[in-house]
Parts: structure tokens; sequence; C-alpha cells
């Protein structure tokens, strides 16, 4: 059973985002009470290099909900979100950015579906036609290859904006891998979910910190930590290049040794060469392959993750 009146633990990681705390906070606190809803709040300071710092530590003094850790340097959103997270104490958890695109109202829904039963809530962000035509064609194919990689069917525009339960949290905060995407994690943690889209506003003040070469990285880091798949890809690669190139070399053999190109391809020995190294780059690769397998066990052996999550059980 639900608690009637849950504890809310809002995760608010936050990195030089002094122009856009105070607003947020008094939009937050003004929904938590309208709503009656009892809340605490996690600001993460992630290193900041503007007063964020300083004005989270204002807001603390005057909120006791407010509460606050700060990290000794940055060490990006995703450290910082996980970092909230172990400190929270509530019933349920939600991680929301500081910047205001994240709109603190679609909490009311987060809570309706967890009422319902659901443990995982996802925002799911509904297309921007403001935004920039890269940024929505990059999402968009960071959703499709992410997709195709891990196998799971998360619906495009799938943010960290969500609410988890504490069973959730507990889960969550168990895991130990180092190169983690907040979402990615909480995605393979499973559990029933459910989605609410909501419409993202601009920026309130001061611009994203992640830039377009930080996101490509991430991206990559994010397939490269949720899927081993990209090493597959060699044994792919190669078990193509030597077939094709065997075929070839047989039809070509055939055609002119031993029925004198009847064809009149007047192949050269040197073709025949190039086929041959083609056959055995392909044989390299697939050697490659061999070594990825083990790379790829080694890989799920150090992310150490369990072995499986527990939803229920009797009393
Ligand atoms: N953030 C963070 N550490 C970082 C970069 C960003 O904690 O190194 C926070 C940032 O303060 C904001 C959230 O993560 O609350 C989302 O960041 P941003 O708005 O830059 O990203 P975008 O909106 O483009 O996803
Ligand atoms: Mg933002």
């Amino acid at each position: 059973m639900r608690p009637k009146n849950p504890l809310v633990s809002l995760v608010i990681p936050a990195y030089n985002e002094s122009g856009n705390l105070e607003w947020h906070n008094s939009k937050i606190i003004e929904f938590f009470t309208k709503h009656s809803i009892n809340y605490e709040l996690i600001y993460v300071d992630d290193g900041s290099t503007d007063n964020s710092l300083a004005i989270i530590q204002k807001l603390s003094a005057k909120y006791k909900a407010a509460k606050y850790i700060s990290l000794s340097r940055n060490f990006g959103k995703e450290a910082a979100t996980s970092a909230g997270i172990k400190q929270s104490a509530g019933d349920v958890v939600v991680m929301i950015d500081a910047d205001g695109q994240h709109p603190i109202e679609l909490v009311n829904d987060f809570l309706s579906e967890w009422y319902a039963g659901y443990d995982v809530v996802v925002g799911v962000r509904k297309r921007n036609k403001k935004e920039g035509l890269i940024k929505r064609f990059g999402s968009r194919l960071y959703s499709i290859i992410l997709g195709s990689l891990n196998g799971r069917n998360t619906p495009r525009g799938s943010t960290d904006f969500r609410l988890i339960d504490r069973k959730v949290a507990n889960e969550f905060n168990a895991l130990t891998e180092h190169n983690r995407i907040t979402r990615g994690l909480i995605d393979w943690l499973g559990f029933k979910r459910a989605y609410v889209e909501f419409r993202s506003p601009a920026r309130h003040s001061g611009k994203a910190a992640y830039s377009f070469k930080k996101l490509v990285v991430l991206a990559l880091h994010s397939f490269t930590s949720q899927s081993t798949k990209p090493l597959q890809f060699t044994g792919f690669l190669g078990f193509i290049v030597t077939v094709v190139s065997a075929c070839l070399a047989i039809f070509l053999i055939i055609e002119r040794y031993a029925l004198h190109d009847p064809l009149h391809l007047a192949v050269t020995g040197s073709a025949i060469l190039a086929l041959f190294i083609s056959f055995l780059v392909g044989l390299v690769l697939i050697c490659q392959w061999l070594l990825a397998l083990y790379v790829e066990s080694i890989h799920n052996e150090t992310q150490n993750r369990p072995l499986y999550i527990v939803s229920q059980k009797s009393k």
C-alpha cells in the first residue's frame, strides 16, 4: 500500500545556476505548499564556479526542507544526481533540473501514476519546435541508436525528469558502476513504469552546460555503458568481408584457371592477390570479435550489476 501523505524528495543537481535557483525554489515551494505535499529538497551543487553554492546555502538556511550537498568539483550531472538520490529519504524521489525546463506541476501527474501502482514514472518531452534542427535530429538519432542497442523500448523524448519509488532508489543506490547514465540505469532496473508527457519551456536563465562536444561524448558513453553490442560489430563486418571475398576468389580462380576465362574477364594476378588480402582482413576482424567477446565479459563483471532485481516478495 502506498502511504497517504508520502514524503517527496526532490533532487536538484545544479551547476552554475545562480540565475535560476531562487526563482525556481520559490516556484517549487509554492507548488508543494499549494497541494499540501510533504517534501524535502536536495540541492546538489556540482562544483559550481559562480555563486550557486552561496545561494543554495542561503535557501537551506531559510527553508528547513531545503538540504544541500556540495561536490568538491564538477563531476557532471550523472554523478550529482546519484549523490542526491543517495542523500534522499523520501518515499518517492523526483529528479528535476535546476533551470526550470522541467515543470514542477508535473509532479502531480507523477504522483497519481505512483498511486496507481507504478514505481517509475518518466517525464517524456514532447517535440520542441523551437529547438534547433541539429539538437532535434541529434536527440532523435540518440534514442533510435540507444533503443536498438539495449533492446528496450523507451519512448523517444524520455528525460531524467522522473519519479522513482523508494525501493527503486534503494536498488539504484546499490549500483556501483562509475561510467553511469542515470536514466539508463533506472531503465535497466525495471519495475512497473508509466510515462507522462510534458512540454519543456526554454531555460529560465543562463545557457546549457552541455556543449555539442560534451553531448556527443555523453552519448557514446551511454551507448557503451548500456550495451555491449558495438563490440560485436567487428565480428559482423569481418564475417561479411570474409564471405564476400572468399566467394569472389573461388569464382575467379575457377573461371580463370579451371575454365580458362570463358567470360573474358582477364583477371590479373594482383586482383586475386587483393581479394586474398581482403579475405585475410576479414579473418583478422573475426579474431578481433573473439577478443571482443572476452572484453564483453570483463566489462559485464566490472560493471558489477546485481544478477537480478526483486520487485516484490511475500512477508
Ligand atoms: N548540471 C550539473 N552538472 C553539470 C552540468 C549540468 O549538475 O556538469 C545540471 C544543471 O545545473 C541542470 C541540469 O544538470 O540542472 C541540466 O543541465 P543543462 O540544462 O545544462 O542540460 P540540458 O537542459 O541541455 O539537458
Ligand atoms: Mg536545461
